[in-house]
């Protein structure tokens, strides 16, 4: 069986963790936890990076962080993963959806100022496929309404737009390392990018528990009490270690996984050219990360019965996000703003393909060989 996915594994993991344990210190905010956030403020230019369990929590994070209260309104994709709108739901947010463009599956920047009302507080892009939304407009219209911009960069570690790091463009940007993503932090894990100065001391509160901690810590308060409202937001120093070894070798995962995404479009140009199929695309300012390589067929039929096909072939390939609107809590906590104009029929077309560090050269020629002979 060719699986869709398998985490990453670089091999140095074992050896990191084994130094985390024979250090005595495993909790958060231990050495390994203070080497990756040090490494991604460096590489991503953020003002302050720090882990949590998960790219939720790390969005939950933001949602308390940016104070959204009951009423408040938030502007979203509607074909997203189901955190990047419960975060703000748990706050007592209602969501407004806006269509995506076809050609990147991003938030539709065009459409997002008609989506705005007085309630509106924040715009959450989603770099998806960790290919970037076009953020020089989302920006100015942030600025324009004195809007929250929380990048949901769960998908772009490693990617950036015209130069700049996705994640570290908005006020907040969160990562994810669970194991479907590029990197990992042991199977689950995140990060929460403070880009904006204000915002990093309530930030490190709200990640300990609601105190004052991490100043104590540094020796800059004598005592440390409860100061606001918060949560346990820290990773264990143990998955730290674990991702401190694929941070180590981040460039060469990115090589390897940018290489395969290649091979993939390369092998199945001729396929689009002959309009079977529609192949992503990647905007000129837009360096990706190869987080995913997707295709995009005729219709519904047509996706499953290539599902099929290539599952007769031991090959493992899927879909994802039924499009929040139309699910049942999508419906009570949201609303869709203007027309469903593609989000539901692009996202019926679209399928994944298998895209892993570990894939081999031959595995992914059986997948394309595989593909190929299902078009002939
Ligand atoms: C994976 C993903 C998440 C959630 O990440 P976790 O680390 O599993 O919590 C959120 N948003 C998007 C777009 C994702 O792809």
């Amino acid at each position: 069986m060719i699986p869709f996915n398998a985490p990453p594994i670089v091999g140095t993991e074992i050896e990191y963790m084994q130094s985390a344990m024979a250090s005595g210190k495993l909790c958060g905010d231990g050495g390994f936890t203070r080497r990756c956030q040090q490494w991604m403020e460096q590489h991503f230019g953020s003002k302050k990076v720090l882990l949590t369990p998960s790219c939720t929590a790390s969005l939950e994070m933001a949602a308390i962080l940016i104070d959204i209260q009951p009423g408040d309104e938030v502007i979203m994709p509607s074909y997203t993963f189901v955190s990047t709108a419960n975060a703000f739901v748990l706050r007592g947010a209602t969501i407004v959806f806006v269509d995506v463009r076809p050609d990147t599956m991003n938030i539709d920047e065009t459409l997002i100022e008609a989506a705005i009302t007085e309630k509106t507080r924040a715009i959450v892009p989603v770099h998806y496929a960790g290919v970037a939304c076009e953020m020089d407009a989302i920006m100015a219209l942030a600025q324009q309404y004195k809007l929250f911009v929380i990048e949901d960069a769960a998908q772009g570690v490693m990617s950036t737009y015209k130069g700049k790091a996705l994640g570290s463009i908005g006020h907040i940007g969160c990562f994810s390392f669970h194991e479907t993503k590029n990197y990992t932090a042991g199977g689950e894990g995140g990060a929460t990018l403070i880009n904006d100065a204000s915002l990093v001391e309530r930030a490190e509160i709200i990640r300990e528990k609601g105190t004052n901690r991490s100043q104590f810590f540094r020796g800059q308060v004598d005592k440390y009490t409860w100061r606001d409202i918060g949560s346990s937001y820290l990773m264990s120093d143990l998955q730290a270690a674990w991702l401190w070894a694929q941070l180590e070798a981040a460039t060469k995962i990115n090589h390897q996984r940018l290489s395969l995404w290649q091979h993939y479009y390369d092998a199945l140009q001729p396929l689009a050219d002959s309009g079977r199929i529609t192949l992503p695309s990647v905007p000129a300012d837009c360096q990706q990360n190869a987080h995913m390589f997707y295709i995009k067929l005729r219709d519904q039929q047509e996706r499953q019965a290539l599902i099929d096909w290539l599952k007769e072939a031991e090959i493992l390939a899927v879909f994802h996000y039924i499009p929040l609107h139309s699910s049942p809590a999508g419906k009570r906590f949201g609303r869709f703003a203007g027309d469903d104009r593609f989000t539901t029929p692009e996202s019926e077309r679209l399928l994944r393909l298998p895209l892993f560090y570990n894939l081999s050269d031959n595995n992914q020629h059986t997948v394309i060989n595989s593909l190929l002979s299902f078009f002939s």
